[in-house]
């Protein structure tokens, strides 16, 4: 029986197949393009929470040497009465392994805290910390306080490095210590998924919450043309679906569909053909001129990097705008800066003189507008000049939802999911390096920082303008499509 890790008795919560799946069969997961970005958060953040709670002082268990080297060594500090604090404490009892992020002394027991990159409490955060409290009594130490310490995303940097007020810390003691007595359940159950056969689990909601699995290509029946999860809506009733034995959307009877966009996507589907709807040709036609077709990359760092900045808020450092002066006069203008320093006003002083007064600025979905409010809250004296902008919007997203789908879109109106429908050379996977928005954020963020290497941040700047101008060059695409003929 291997030893489990808190992270393998939290997934057993999730689902018993999902466990097993990680000890037998890790090869199979897939993790969403975002797993290594969250981990890189992860980490930085439990960087700053040593300079938080260290203040210079403490010792770090390092795990290069072995887990058993670290529940020694963690053993041998907290035999001997350490007063320091301790970082990433390594506790074994009844098989299972945890890190404490922080282990802090006080004359009536240890007070630890558990240190999450979100900006609240979430439901599995409580599991979580009662598995811990459970090994750390389990090993023979007394816990005096359990503490969430979680980011409170109202904080705002002051700059020179100086953290203090990031992490806001919950007081969980007496909710942990009632939940502790469900742990020994919880293990034995993960236990007897990870020695047994693989658990017999259906498919459900529980494939996406609290985590995305990354077994999903494994459950799901993937391969069918147009798979039953393309229908999009509940998960629940497409976990039915599944278990009812359906696999494509096309054997799906419709009488089983409630939802309108279950039942228009059921329909195009069993069709083979898109349908394009007469009122996407009317609303093309009344755009005036010249179109501004535009689009943002930004990042959100949990640490945030500039004075001034909040964490995870939404900060702009690149742009690009197709305008079309004329019927099939097309011109392109750029914004991105690679200097490291904020890009947050140089952009928007750029972007004001590239849009011009008149003429309507195309966007897919409303996450430019919040970019440009943004922006308008941050610079007083640019808001009336932004705010301006915001009367020229004209989001493309409503109208293709409700005038256009195609098969192949599986469920999806997300732009990367509509243009290879239009036009099959349009696809973002033919880019090199960027592909999506999260990439274009970790790419930027690394290029930018002190010391990288220039070589690969001029590779990373050319892949970021070739991305970016992909994306504003498929909603020129997209108007085109609607145009009448
Ligand atoms: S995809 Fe769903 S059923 Fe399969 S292992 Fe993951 S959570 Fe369990």
């Amino acid at each position: 029986m291997p030893r489990l890790s808190k992270s393998r008795v939290m997934s057993s919560l999730q689902c018993l197949k999902r466990v097993h799946l990680e000890v037998h069969h890790r090869d199979w997961a897939v993790y969403p393009s975002n797993t290594q970005a969250a981990f890189e958060t992860g980490h930085q953040v439990g960087d700053i929470a040593v300079q938080i709670y260290g203040q210079g002082q403490g010792t770090y268990i390092a795990y290069e040497d072995g887990l058993s080297r670290a529940v020694a060594l963690t053993r041998e500090l907290m035999d001997l009465g350490h007063t320091e604090p301790i970082f990433e404490a390594t506790l074994e009892h009844d098989g299972v392994l945890v890190r404490e992020d922080v282990l802090l002394p006080s004359p009536s027991g240890w007070h630890v805290v558990e240190v999450k990159a979100s900006t609240r409490r979430k439901n599995e955060h409580l599991q979580d910390c009662a598995i811990q409290a459970w090994v750390h009594q389990g090993a023979g130490y007394r816990f005096a306080r359990f503490s969430l310490a979680h980011i409170d995303n109202q904080f705002v940097y002051e700059g020179d490095g100086d953290y203090r007020g990031l992490l806001a810390e919950e007081d969980l003691t007496d909710e942990v210590r009632q939940l502790q007595r469900s742990v020994p359940v919880w293990v034995d159950q993960a236990k007897q998924a990870v020695s047994g056969p693989m658990p017999k689990v259906q498919v459900g909601q529980h494939c996406f919450s609290p985590y995305e699995c990354p077994f999903f290509n494994h459950c799901w029946p993937v391969d069918a043309d147009y798979p039953v999860h393309g229908l999009k809506g509940s998960r629940k009733k497409l976990g039915e679906l599944v278990t009812a034995g359906y696999r494509d959307i096309r054997e799906v009877p419709g009488d089983l569909l409630s939802s309108e966009d279950q039942q228009r996507i059921w329909r195009v589907t069993r069709a083979g053909q898109p349908e394009v709807l007469p009122a996407a040709r009317r609303f093309v036609r009344e755009l005036g001129w010249p179109r501004y077709y535009l689009d943002f990359e930004t990042v959100g760092p949990a640490i945030p990097v500039w004075p001034g900045t909040r964490p995870y808020e939404t900060l702009p450092f690149q742009w690009s705008c197709h305008i079309e002066d004329a019927p099939g006069v097309l011109r392109q203008e750029e914004f991105l800066d690679m200097s490291g320093e904020a890009p947050m006003r140089p952009l928007a002083e750029a972007l004001l003189e590239a849009l011009g007064n008149t003429g309507p600025i195309l966007v897919y979905t409303s996450y430019e507008k919040g970019v440009i409010n943004g922006l308008a809250a941050r610079f007083p004296d640019l808001a009336p000049a932004l705010g301006a902008l915001l009367d020229r919007l004209v989001d493309l997203y409503p109208v293709t939802k409700a005038c256009y789908y195609h098969p192949d879109m599986l469920g999806s109106w997300s732009i990367k999911a509509v243009l290879p429908t239009i036009d099959p050379e349009m696809d973002w996977k033919t880019l090199q390096g960027v592909h999506e928005g999260t990439e274009a954020s970790t790419a930027w963020l690394e290029a930018v920082k002190p010391g990288a290497d220039p070589v690969q941040a001029a590779e990373t700047r050319r892949q970021l303008l070739a991305y970016c101008r992909f994306d504003t060059l498929a909603m020129v695409r997209l108007v085109a499509f609607f145009t009448p003929s």
